[in-house]
């Protein structure tokens, strides 16, 4: 009996053994379950050029996590959570991704997500101004069917960047949401790091999704150029978001300025407050949109504004050095192809420039793969000569023909590849393999030109990045034609709202009354 008492203990012992463990490490283990996943680009419909799938430079799994610095290996935020990265990729600024691009990475991510399902929460990081050739409104499809594969319980905290379209399809099937409250935008990493930080609150805490989500739609359109936050009126619209939102029974608030170069019903100005008490978050919307409305007259361009000329003229006559001129209509960093020649080939015929000794301008930039490989054939300092640009946006002038001194050759760029400086008369033309955006003073440098020694340089952008800006000794904003024209009255719209800021003149007061997202859960 003894025998079989003490058997019995064993057996019965070496049963509990094993769980005791095993219930202590699930407890440890129990952290929320987070996935990543998001498409990221500013498309516009008025270029002629088409994004596809590798210019997105999609990353998968633990790759992701290098995207933000807030989820290195040794951040608390990264061990605070089971984190499930599916897939994330941010493509330069361009013409519509094409169907069959944005098919393929959605279904990836779609793929991807089932396989760690389900998830106490998703971070859905995008741009908000995306279009798809034959697709009105990706975001609000892309988050859709999202729903589809993770269910309607998981909290989905969305990050974008204020030029963004919030649609009401995106604005119910995410619980929290939020954009940048800078432009340029110095706050990009802060804004991810909020999304993710609120989520990872409303899990930890049980408070779940927000009960409220607060959506107005501002009829005004307009581009990005005119709603710096460096200067009024947008300075005191945008300073007024971060008190806002930090207000007890408020998560967040958040200002869309919109994107103006795509041509869908939702690209309009949008404020959404997310939170728990329904007075306060409906009103703070209201006041946030009221306060936009009341500014839109103020909105003006970022620096003095004037045509290719006006602008070459009064930088060639300046004492101000280096004078920047922003060639804004074919600015890729917000959707123009980048390849436009026309200004290119408005500067090369200035007689100005003609001579070696003329002032010095650097041109940023022109694609253009056969001169490149002509310039590689030909050697540093030899002469080169070939065409460039008008491969993609041919509508205002075609390939520019280029003869000059190869001054350098750099490899390695992640979006230029190769690039090459050209020295024709007094101009240095930074002539590239693929396109690529001049936001950096290294960008400049690495190629031995020096852009604070330079008499005038133009650049394919449209306000000043914080580099350039903080360099230049004046600068004019050139409104030349291309892809993101900022003239948007010249722009063919067919299928925005109307009335719309500033197309409609005698437009009535808009209703700015708060509209109430049912919850992703409840429609
Ligand atoms: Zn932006």
């Amino acid at each position: 009996m003894a025998f079989l008492l003490i058997w019995a203990f064993l057996i019965t012992g070496l049963l509990f053994a094993k769980p005791i463990p095993f219930k202590l490490n699930q407890k440890k283990k129990q952290l929320p379950r987070i996935a990543i996943a998001g498409l990221g680009i500013e498309s516009s419909t008025f270029s002629p050029a088409l994004t596809d799938e590798a210019a997105f430079h999609a990353k998968y799994a633990v790759d992701v996590f290098s995207n933000y610095p807030f989820l290195a290996a040794d951040s608390p935020l990264r061990h605070r959570v089971e984190w499930f990265p599916a897939l994330v990729g941010h493509a330069l600024p361009g013409g519509a991704v094409t169907r069959e691009a944005y098919e393929s990475l959605v279904n990836l991510t779609l793929e991807l997500l089932k396989k760690n399902a389900p998830y106490d929460g998703l971070y859905f990081d995008i741009h908000g101004a995306m279009s798809v050739v034959g697709l009105d409104d990706p975001e609000g499809d892309f988050i859709e069917r999202i729903r589809n594969v993770i269910g309607k319980r998981t909290i989905i905290s969305t990050s974008m960047d204020l030029h963004g379209n919030v649609s009401w399809r995106l604005a119910e099937n995410t619980d929290l949401i939020t954009c940048y409250r800078l432009a340029p935008h110095e706050d990009a990493m802060q804004t991810k790091k909020r999304a993710v930080e609120n989520l990872i609150e409303r899990i930890e805490s049980g408070k779940g999704k927000p009960a409220y989500k607060a959506y107005i739609a501002i009829p005004v359109l307009l581009p990005g150029e005119k709603t710096s936050t460096r200067i009024e009126p947008a300075k005191s619209v945008y300073a007024a978001v971060a008190p806002a939102s930090v207000q007890r029974g408020i998560v967040d608030a958040a200002i869309w300025v919109g994107y103006a170069w795509a041509d869908e019903p939702r690209n309009h100005a949008v404020v959404m407050v997310t939170g728990d008490d329904r007075e306060k978050v409906s009103r703070t919307a209201e006041k946030l949109a009221q306060n936009f409305w009341n500014a839109r007259e103020g909105f003006a361009f970022v620096a003095p504004a004037g045509t290719l000329t006006e602008a070459l003229n009064k930088a060639i006559a300046s004492d101000k050095r280096p004078f920047y001129i922003s060639d804004s209509g074919d600015n890729p960093t917000a959707g123009g192809a980048g390849d436009v020649t026309w200004s290119l080939k408005e500067i090369l015929a200035r007689p100005e420039f003609k001579d070696e000794n003329g002032p010095s301008l650097i041109y940023a930039s022109i694609p253009g793969p056969e001169l490149v490989s002509n310039a590689i054939a030909a050697g540093v300092g030899k002469h080169v000569e070939g065409y460039a640009g008008a491969k993609v946006d041919s509508r205002y002038a075609p390939p520019i023909r280029i003869s000059g001194a190869v001054e350098s050759i750099v490899y390695g760029d992640i979006d230029a590849e190769v690039e090459v400086a050209i020295k024709v008369g007094s101009v240095h033309i930074i002539v590239t393999q693929k396109r690529k955006p001049y936001h950096h003073e290294a960008d400049f440098t690495r190629l031995g030109l020096n852009p604070r020694k330079a008499d005038i340089v133009v650049v394919k952008i449209g306000y000043l990045e914080p580099e350039l800006y903080a360099m230049r000794a004046d600068w004019i904003l050139a409104l030349t034609p291309g892809g993101v024209d900022q003239n948007l009255e010249r722009l063919p719209y067919r299928r925005i709202q109307r009335p719309m800021f500033p197309f409609d003149k005698k437009m009535a007061e808009p209703d700015l009354s708060a509209k109430l997202v049912p919850l992703s859960d409840q429609f």
